[in-house]
């Protein structure tokens, strides 16, 4: 375990000193502080997002932004720096919103568990740090169900570069086959770092062998974050490999936030709840937040800006009056703007799993069970900051469900597809989006299959599902441990989180419906059987000792049991989207249909899943979302040079 400096993150020393002396003097020390200033915008939420768009309107100095955010700053908290650690954040209240799903009827019953960063950084600040672009039909299709074609791939790719600074690889990496990248795909200058880890265990290069030999690959992506990332490779993590930073965590509040902490026109008050925005005749006038057990108001210049996250910020437009009539009515709250989107749409990556034990003499991470090696580690990370405790495990890859069924398998998934496009209660942008699935699937250009590889055993149980405790700490005593999982891209099952009370402090009913449409189960079951097919393969098998899950009674070879062994165990890859989805609760432009002043920028608006893990299209919706807004308001920003990119 990594150790805390202190109980609460070690930087109370740093709250509100706003002194020379202060490093971060936008981090307000009280409300009253904060309430000092006259805001252009408030921003609710200094997570991932809300940090990157605070950072960039504060670029013009007679801008004056707020940000308000329910964590504490956790800047130099070991645990949030030290990348090994962050499993320890996992359902520590501290760190995390710890939400809780309704029980999920596709998958046995089981609650689970929703980490959600609660910290300056938001989810940035808890994540698995893994970098990962989606291909450009993912973007491409936003542009197309929203009708602006400034979503596209193209038009995005500029943003994809300005928050990225792509680290050199490390020169101990020698053999780079598994590690393709381009410079031209990648930023230079950018607050969030990238980099390959400095060192890597055996297993990641047999485990890439075994899926390129199932999927017949014999050459790799030529750079994964070019928009074409079919093929199995390591990814990316967003690690600092250099600078004062070196081997820790890159992430919002470090590089948007710390960055332009000595702006004077940036406030930022952490530990602040807030609980509605206030809406005078449908204009968005300033947010009520709750301090040290005060009810506090801000009133704001220009505009309100919401970026709580896919949780929240439903949550704070419903507790505000904005949303379906009849869920503000059951939950106590008067309607002020009626938008029945709010809270709909809710969708995240599941991920189903083989558990493997190997054979004496093979390495996962749990080789850091042995305090020898432990202490080796520690010595490497302290004095050098590189080594095992700086890697992100990121073994993985994309391959079209086309290509690992029959052409009948892939008809019958679109077949149960089309019957729910056609009922009467589809909505005509579910209808839409469910064309972009199919397409997804019927395309071998396009992966609704993101494979995975981490290094270390899990707890395989619905406890640990409904506890956040399915990473256990790494054993030596026993046999290594690996897990292989597929994890579902395009998901066709559709959830939703709405408010139950008119009380902030009551979270939110939440019902991501995991496998609620039995294409997902076939599609997650699809990928099962190629991780299946992987163990067997001459890379693989002679490493493994048994399968530890799922349990024998599960036949992998039979297409029943592996459908039933999706259903008993999955997890959500922490990537949950589109609650107030761009074309249905805010327009292109991230406007909230029917109000003035509010714009949403988080997670929530991404109207589609994306492939693969998603914090990176976070940071590229906050860097345009940025510009819009300050175009909006006529303060001045550089239009990005995309002519100068391979596109
Ligand atoms: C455990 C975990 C692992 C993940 N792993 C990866 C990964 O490896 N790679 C990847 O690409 N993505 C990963 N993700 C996903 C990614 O990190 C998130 O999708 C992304 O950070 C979300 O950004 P956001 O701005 O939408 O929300 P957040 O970053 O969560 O920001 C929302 C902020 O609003 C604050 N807030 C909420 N309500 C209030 C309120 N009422 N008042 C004031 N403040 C409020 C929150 O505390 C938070 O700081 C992971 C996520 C988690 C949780």
């Amino acid at each position: 375990m990594i150790a805390t400096t202190e109980a609460n993150g070690g930087n109370e020393g740093l709250y509100g000193i706003d002194s020379a002396s202060n490093p971060l003097p936008a981090l307000a020390a009280c409300a009253r502080g904060f309430l000092s200033e006259d805001y252009d915008f408030i921003i609710i939420g200094g997570g991932t997002a809300g940090l990157a768009v605070a950072a960039r309107l504060t670029e013009d100095p007679t801008i004056v932004v707020g940000v308000l955010e329910i964590g504490k700053s956790r800047l130099d908290d070991p645990l949030v720096d030290n990348p090994a650690a962050f499993v320890q954040m996992l359902g520590n209240p501290e760190y995390d919103h710890g939400f809780k799903t309704v029980p999920q009827q596709g998958n046995r019953g089981i609650e689970h568990h929703l980490s959600r960063g609660k910290a300056l950084g938001g989810s940035s600040a808890i994540n698995y740090m893994m970098y990962v672009r989606g291909s450009d039909a993912d973007h491409d299709d936003w542009a197309a169900l929203v009708g602006d074609s400034g979503w596209s791939s193209k038009a995005l790719r500029p943003y994809m570069h300005k928050h990225e600074t792509l680290e050199p690889i490390d020169e101990s990496i020698l053999d780079q086959t598994n590690y393709p990248h381009v410079g031209e795909h990648h930023g230079t200058s950018g607050p969030v770092h990238t980099s390959f880890n400095d060192n890597s265990l055996p297993i990641s290069d047999s485990v890439i062998k075994a899926w390129d030999e199932v999927a017949g690959l014999s050459k790799k992506p030529t750079d994964p974050w070019s928009g074409d990332h079919i093929g199995f490779f390591n990814t990316l993590g967003a690690v600092a490999r250099s600078g004062p930073h070196k081997g820790k965590r890159s992430y919002a509040a470090r590089g948007y936030f710390q960055a332009n902490a000595g702006r004077p026109n940036l406030k930022v008050l952490c530990e602040a709840h807030v609980t509605k925005i206030i809406l005078e005749n449908g204009i968005a006038k300033g947010v009520e937040f709750v301090y040290d057990g005060m009810h506090e108001t801000v009133y704001v210049k220009k505009e309100v800006i919401l970026a709580g996250g896919t949780i929240n910020s439903p949550q704070i437009l419903e507790l505000s009056g904005i949303g379906d009539p009849a869920i503000l009515k059951q939950a106590g709250v008067d309607c002020k703007i009626e938008l029945p989107g709010v809270g709909r749409n809710l969708q995240d990556h599941v991920v189903a799993v083989i558990g493997l034990d190997l054979k004496p003499g093979n390495m996962t991470s749990d080789i850091l069970g042995d305090p020898d090696v432990m202490e080796a580690a520690t010595k490497a990370y302290v004095e050098h900051q590189r080594g095992p405790l700086t890697s992100v495990s990121g073994t993985q890859g994309f391959f079209p469900y086309k290509n690992v069924v029959s052409s009948d398998e892939l008809e019958n998934t679109v077949k149960g597809i089309r019957e729910i496009q056609h009922a009467a209660d589809t909505t005509p942008f579910y209808r839409r989006q469910l064309n972009q699935v199919i397409a997804h699937l019927e395309s071998d250009k396009s992966a609704n299959l993101q494979y995975l590889m981490i290094p270390a055993g899990a707890n395989l149980t619905a406890e640990a599902l409904r506890t956040q405790k399915v990473w256990p700490p790494p054993d030596n005593t026993r046999a290594h441990r690996m897990a292989l999982g597929p994890a579902l891209q395009y998901p066709v099952s559709r959830g939703s989180c709405h408010i139950r009370s008119a009380d902030p402090s009551v979270h939110p009913v939440i019902d991501p419906a995991y496998l609620k449409h039995p294409a997902d189960v076939t599609v997650l079951a699809a990928g099962l059987n190629f991780m299946h097919k992987a163990t067997k393969t001459k890379h693989l098998a002679p490493l493994v000792q048994k399968r530890s899950y799922p349990p024998e009674y599960r036949d992998l070879d039979n297409a029943a049991d592996r459908e039933e062994a999706v259903k008993d165990w999955v997890m959500g890859e922490y990537h949950l989207i589109g609650t107030c989805a761009m074309g249905e609760v805010v327009d292109s432009r991230l406007r909230v249909k029917g109000v003035q002043g509010l714009r949403v920028v988080d997670a929530s608006v991404f109207p589609n899943h994306v492939s693969g893990n998603i914090c990176s299209s976070v940071y590229t919706v906050a860097e345009k979302a940025a510009d819009l807004i300050k175009e909006d308001w006529g303060i001045a920003f550089e239009v990005p040079d995309v002519s100068k990119l391979e596109l």
